[in-house]
């Protein structure tokens, strides 16, 4: 196998996401770099919606995150909508998979119940920090006798499972940051089951990326210290940890976590505001990964051949509007006039047969950054009846010299040509500057005339376009309909 991921081969990488609000950015972002290590190593790629927490997931969300995926390009092999050899992929479908390993910890001793209530955990906690102490779980039913626990459990009272966390130090193999290393003293006993007997999130993470064979995990680097965590439970468990890779954080402009506050953050607003999924991609792998020279200009093909965790940088990654607009507009360029046309079509009001469509969109798309600015193109000149001038219209076209010679001067050379092309269009150009040259004129003086008599605008698409969107001909119908208006206003 190639590889592309730097040293990593064949990677079974989860992307897990919880499906409590819609893709934001910095979450496609760390799919995408899933994605790319995955697709890069030759390994397979899973999507695990850890959807534990009822209250604030929903099926909407789980539907705008996969929907969102597919329109940037990502698939995965493994998934709740797929299926695959390690499922469920749902976390609220695998509770019965985590008491077990709770069991085994804590008949191994290397977990614990834990009997205390919240009110008696807030009131130590108080304690603590008005006595200006640190507070941490202090182990109080680790000390429990074996008279007091038998007492508790006639009682009938619920508990918790904590992690009894061993002394020592803790290392996370981390592919941006080396080896982090953390004193197991600065963690506290933290709970794997809650006292309603659903896993916490800490052992479900560890359960699932254990049991589905995840060798590395890459994620947002809000999750370091998680990390640290995830490896005692590992090692607990006597699994190999996985390797680890932290991204940054996706920030707005002020170093704040990119939110609401600075815009638009999801990837389907996104989509709606006109963005191509290309360029979004593109965006999100260049804001901390470079190809080690100055290519900027990817698309997601290319990505998966040029990635490599090597060209990753832990600094910051800052969201910059001005740039996506830029490879927005890099990447709509590359686009054909029939494939802009498609991607345009839901923006607009006006409809018009397929090949005109082509023409005006064409005639318009440089003043495009995304596919939405269409709705803000001067399309309805497409539309204007012909001859029908506003006044300050047919004011303008009066002023211009020559005028009468110069409306005749258009009829009779459109009327020279039957057939519609570029390249008729970009003649008959050519033909009217080199007559208003023979005639003395500056080329505007036929011009001029052209734009206005036939749009009704003084300025808009290049002159070659709308021949093409009426023809020659159309455009000699339209010249005298608005001839037949300045004799009306004569009279
Ligand atoms: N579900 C976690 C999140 O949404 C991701 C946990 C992980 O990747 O280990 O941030």
């Amino acid at each position: 196998m190639i590889n592309r991921g730097g040293d990593i081969q064949n990677a079974r990488v989860r992307f897990a996401p919880s499906p409590t609000g819609r893709l934001h950015l910095g979450s496609a972002r760390t799919a995408l770099f899933n994605w790319l290590v995955a697709r890069g190593s030759g390994g397979a790629i899973i999507l695990r919606l850890e959807d534990t927490d009822k209250e604030r997931s929903s099926e909407e969300f789980e539907r705008d995150i996969m929907e969102s995926l597919r329109w940037i390009g990502l698939d995965w092999d493994e998934g709740p909508d797929v299926g695959g050899g390690y499922g469920p992929y749902r976390q609220s479908e695998r509770m019965g998979i985590y008491p077990e390993y709770a069991a085994r910890l804590l008949e191994e001793g290397r977990a614990y119940r834990c009997y205390c209530t919240p009110e008696e955990l807030k009131e130590r906690k108080n304690a603590a920090v008005g006595e200006g102490r640190a507070w941490r779980y202090d182990r109080k039913c680790l000390g429990l006798t074996e008279e007091e626990r038998a007492l508790l459990e006639a009682q009938g009272r619920p508990y918790a499972v904590r992690f009894r966390v061993p002394e020592g130090e803790v290392t996370v193999n981390d592919v941006l940051r080396g080896e982090v290393k953390v004193d197991a003293s600065e963690i506290d006993d933290f709970i794997i089951m809650r006292s309603d007997g659903r896993a916490s999130f800490h052992l479900a993470v560890v359960v699932d990326d254990i049991t589905m064979e995840v060798t590395h995990v890459i994620r947002g680097d809000d999750h370091l210290t998680n990390a640290v965590r995830h490896v005692l439970l590992f090692t607990a468990l006597g699994a190999e940890p996985p390797m680890f890779l932290h991204h940054s954080l996706l920030m707005g402009i002020d170093g704040t976590k990119l939110s609401k506050r600075h815009g638009a953050t999801s990837v389907s607003d996104y989509r709606d505001m006109g963005y191509l999924p290309q360029a979004l991609v593109n965006y999100l792998a260049l804001l901390s990964w470079s190809p080690g020279n100055d290519r900027e200009i990817f698309t997601p093909g290319e990505l998966v051949e040029e990635f490599s965790v090597g060209g990753v940088s832990a600094g910051k990654a800052i969201f910059d509007l001005d740039k996506l607009n830029w490879l927005n507009r890099q990447h709509m360029k590359a686009l054909s006039d029939s494939e802009l046309t498609d991607l345009v079509i839901d923006h607009l009001d006006q409809s018009f047969p397929r090949q005109k469509l082509e023409i005006a969109v064409a005639s318009v798309r440089n003043g495009m950054e995304t596919l939405a600015d269409i709705e803000k193109q001067p399309l309805d000149i497409y539309v204007q009846p012909a001859g029908k001038l506003s006044e300050k219209s047919l004011k303008e076209l009066e002023k211009s010299p020559d005028l009468k010679e110069a409306l005749g001067l258009l009829v009779s050379t459109f009327r020279k040509y039957p057939s519609n092309d570029m390249a008729t269009a970009e003649g008959i150009v050519v033909e009217l500057r080199q007559e208003a040259k023979e005639r003395g004129w500056k080329a505007k003086t036929v011009l001029w005339p052209f734009r206005l008599a036939v749009t009704g605008q003084t300025v808009g698409p290049d002159l070659t376009y709308l021949i093409m969107f009426w023809g020659p001909g159309g455009c000699a119908d339209r010249v005298e309909a608005t001839m037949r208006t300045l004799e009306e206003r004569d009279e």
